[in-house]
């Protein structure tokens, strides 16, 4: 069967969809042919009806697929959203700053996806070397792991965690591969002790009735210890969770984004704003503590980006430098090629000792900072 022919006949029964909206998004280029040293597959770059993007339809022996990890809404208002949104009950699971990573078994091998679906070399070798997992996937080959990506020799997000160090892995999700439902909260927690795999902190099961106070309070606490926030799931998982995060979180985003205000400025910032003004509202701050709200806001913005002002002024370019651990320049050069396929422009600066420099460059605030600088007109 041609691929033309698998797209219309057989994976709009295998995903329940119309055959004409398989074809059209395959002619848009928004379904693509993907192929690479681990997988031969059909990559979605943009959600088909319900198929979210990211899924994965790999065209092995056996027809798979992997489904996309599906978008977290947010709450703003953590009281009206919880009571209206959930039932009875509420899990309320660490939120881990790293990369979001699917974990499966495509036979004969192991695979990591990073979000988009795209099998991520490095994330790969890591994610083994970090759990073993042969014996999960030997038992339970239809189902994905779901977690995230950790530490600060990550070249995705790179944070800082104590009890992470320089990498390592939390697991969020158990889900099964054609569907994507999630495992139950408990079951997925024994299913993981079970095989010694690591799953996210559970930080309590509440009452929708106690769960916000509970909330906001714990987020508090975990901003002040640089940590990002919280997932809060239905413990059953048949609803869709919810994700609300920390101060701390939105200004380390800011601070990230205004490095590089031509490239991320414009498109991080309103919805970081938006989210310290219900927080704040909902806290019910005092005077003091608004005004401290707002200073560490203000100085997120501008000191980072006077900061990359001064640095592109000495001729430098606005790059993000970031280490990882690598066997050989080859596999380096691998991740790079990786990198580029995402369209990220990247340089290595150095390769010693086992470890990458890699450089992302960011063009439009090298460019744009140095065209003003030079008395360019805004
Ligand atoms: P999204 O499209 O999901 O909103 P985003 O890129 O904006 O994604 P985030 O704001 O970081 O991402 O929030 C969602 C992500 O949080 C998930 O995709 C997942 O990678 C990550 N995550 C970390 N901890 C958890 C957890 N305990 N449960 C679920 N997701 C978690
Ligand atoms: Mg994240």
């Amino acid at each position: 069967m041609s691929l033309k022919e698998f797209i219309v006949k057989e994976l709009p029964e295998l995903l329940d969809l119309e055959p004409h909206k398989l074809e059209e998004s395959y002619k848009k280029g928004n379904l693509k042919f993907y192929q690479n040293r681990f997988i031969t597959a059909l990559q979605f770059r943009k959600a088909v009806g319900k198929i979210e993007a990211g899924t994965m339809v790999s065209l092995g022996e056996e027809i798979q697929v992997i489904r996309g990890f599906p978008k977290i809404r947010r709450t703003l208002m953590l009281k009206e959203a919880i009571k209206s949104h959930f039932q009875g009950e509420v899990a309320v699971e660490e939120k881990m700053n790293g990369y979001n990573v699917r974990i499966a078994f495509i036979d004969p091998e192991i695979v990591a996806f990073t979000r988009g679906g795209y099998v991520c070399p490095y994330t790969t070798k890591k994610a083994q070397e970090l759990m073993d997992l042969t014996q999960f996937f030997q038992d339970h080959g239809d189902l994905v792991i779901c977690g995230e990506m950790l530490g600060t020799n990550n070249p995705y997000v790179s944070h800082y965690y104590p009890e992470i160090g320089e990498l390592g892995f939390r697991i969020f999700d158990v889900r099964e591969k054609l569907t994507g439902k999630p495992l139950p909260i408990n079951q997925k927690r024994e299913l993981l002790n079970e095989y010694n795999l690591p799953p996210v902190n559970l930080l309590g099961v509440y009452s929708i009735e106690d769960a916000p106070t509970k909330i906001l309070e714990l987020v508090k606490d975990l901003g002040e210890n640089g940590r990002e926030g919280v997932v809060i799931k239905d413990p059953q998982m048949e609803i869709p969770p919810l994700k609300y995060t920390s101060s701390q979180a939105h200004d380390d985003e800011l601070i990230y984004a205004f490095k590089f205000p031509f490239d991320l400025g414009q498109a991080f910032f309103f919805s970081r704003v938006v989210r310290e003004g219900f927080q704040s509202y909902e806290m019910q701050e005092s005077e003091e503590e608004m005004k401290q709200r707002a200073q560490r806001l203000g100085e997120s913005i501008l000191y980072p980006m006077v900061q990359t002002i001064k640095h592109v002024s000495t001729h430098e370019v606005a790059g993000e430098d970031l280490t990882m651990d690598a066997e050989s320049p080859e596999e380096v050069e691998e991740f790079l090629r990786h990198l580029r396929d995402l369209g990220v422009v990247a340089v290595l600066i150095k390769y010693e000792d086992g470890k990458a420099f890699i450089r992302k460059v960011h063009q439009s605030t090298t460019d744009k900072i140095t065209n003003y600088l030079n008395g360019g007109l805004y």
